[in-house]
């Protein structure tokens, strides 16, 4: 009989690793715990606000090749959406001051010589400093690397790797803040245009890829929470799943893509990321303004990001744990309040209230990027020959982001494809 991989996870990481093996030819299990594939990533219909909505607005760079080559793998490309050149456009709450970012395409960064196209009341001479971000140790922080004020910092670099580390960019990893760097501002504009799941997340990245899984004869298990390993001396023997058993076979392989808490309390002493961070999402139901760009950064306001929709406003905030416990109704009138002052969309409809709004909260949205935490993070392989790790809290040398879980996925899928 055909050698099996068990992948437990339904996450962009297991289903990367699933749809990888299964284009081979692997006979391929996937085993997810709750009712839904994608994880962290998924759309949900969401009965207060009346429509499908996506537990929270997720950006991709054009940086990001393995994503790109995981939707273009299951004939989603045409979903992501953006604007042809790397053209941000941000709004100051303090001053009311509007700006459009425009990184030029090529690898030479003329753009900062440009006062037309970098970040106003800057110098190009202010950018030089993000270089030692490219260089720096794995035990640094951000803010021991550069300076964390200043104009360029509050316009440009704490929103960058606010968003892309989700955590104080100051106490964040430089290495992880350099990768980023590298791969998107150092790697010229066409690295840099934003992508977004326009008709969600679910319809972009997890319904084509289970119709893909399914199309490559691999299998999906719902409900079906993995409960406990057994280990031999030398590989993982089999999967306890409470109501049933899998045998792992000697030629089986598994590979877990579970987040670090899941894996920890299933592996005994494996060392994983114990700190994490919250995102707040908010949503309205409302057509955006006419003339709202796609997304739009803010600073020096609650509101971090205000993406634009058909028919819905949605809004995130990264580091959010200090409004994990804030009284909803509150939270939502501060946000539409901000919402409204930039976008020049009404503070009060004729109703008398504000749009239809619903407010996600994820707690442990991704683990914290310190470095004391990126340095628990630990590779694919493990001391046991069948048994691969998966996640974008495994060391991929990002932050956790789409691109890092879908990077695992294919690393541990690569791992299972050279076994002999
Ligand atoms: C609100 C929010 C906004 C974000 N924004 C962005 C963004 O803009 N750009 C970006 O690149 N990234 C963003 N991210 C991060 C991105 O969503 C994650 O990096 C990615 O989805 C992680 O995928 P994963 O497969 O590693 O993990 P997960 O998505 O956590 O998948 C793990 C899966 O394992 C399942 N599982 C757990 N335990 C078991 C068990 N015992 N048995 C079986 N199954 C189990 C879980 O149910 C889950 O489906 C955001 C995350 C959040 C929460």
């Amino acid at each position: 009989m055909a050698s099996t991989v068990h992948i437990v996870g339904a996450g962009l990481a297991g289903l990367s690793a699933a749809l990888w093996l299964a284009a081979r030819g692997r006979n391929v299990i996937v085993h997810e715990a709750t009712a839904f594939a994608g994880g962290r990533c998924r759309s949900y219909h969401d009965a207060m606000i009346g429509m499908t909505i996506d537990n929270g607005n997720h950006l991709l760079l054009s940086a990001n090749q393995a994503a790109l080559d995981y939707v273009r793998d299951i004939g989603a490309e045409h979903r992501l959406v953006g604007p042809p050149s790397a053209d941000f456009s941000f709004a100051d709450l303090a001053n009311g001051a509007r700006w459009t970012l425009r990184i030029n395409d090529g690898c030479l960064p003329w753009w900062i010589f440009d006062s037309a196209r970098r970040v106003p009341e800057t110098h190009a001479f202010d950018y030089l400093g993000l270089a030692n971000l490219l260089w720096a140790g794995a035990g640094k922080t951000v803010g021991e690397v550069i300076k964390c004020d200043g104009v360029l910092y509050r316009r440009l670099v704490e929103p960058l790797l606010l968003a892309a580390l989700n955590i104080d960019p100051p106490l964040g990893s430089a290495k992880l803040a350099g990768a980023i760097v590298r791969e998107t501002l150092g790697a010229g504009g066409h690295a840099c245009r934003p992508l977004i799941a326009r008709d969600g997340l679910g319809s972009t990245l997890v319904e084509p890829a289970l119709a893909a899984l399914e199309q490559r004869g691999g299998t999906l298990r719902l409900e079906h929470q993995l409960r406990g390993l057994r280990f031999g001396a030398d590989r993982v023997e089999a999967l306890d799943f409470g109501d049933d058993t899998a045998m792992v076979a000697p030629d089986d392989t598994v590979i877990l893509a579970v987040p670090p808490y899941a894996a920890s309390s299933l592996v005994g002493g494996l060392t994983v990321p114990t700190e994490f961070r919250a995102i707040v999402n908010a949503h309205f139901r409302i057509d955006p303004a006419p003339d709202q760009p796609p997304i739009l950064g803010v600073v020096n306001g609650t509101v971090e990001w205000i993406f634009a929709f058909p028919g819905r406003v949605s809004i995130t905030i990264s580091a959010g744990d200090r409004l994990i416990d804030a009284p909803r109704e509150e939270l939502a009138k501060t946000i539409w309040n901000e919402v409204a002052r930039i976008t020049g969309l009404p503070a009060v409809l004729p109703t008398g209230g504000i749009p239809p709004w619903q407010i996600v909260r994820e707690r442990r949205a991704t683990f914290a990027a310190t470095p004391a935490q990126d340095a628990r993070r630990p590779g694919a392989k493990t001391k046991w020959r069948n048994f691969f790790l998966a996640g974008d809290w495994t060391a991929t040398g990002l932050p956790a982001t789409i691109e890092g879980a879908i990077r695992s996925g294919r690393r541990a899928a690569d791992l299972v494809a050279a076994l002999p």
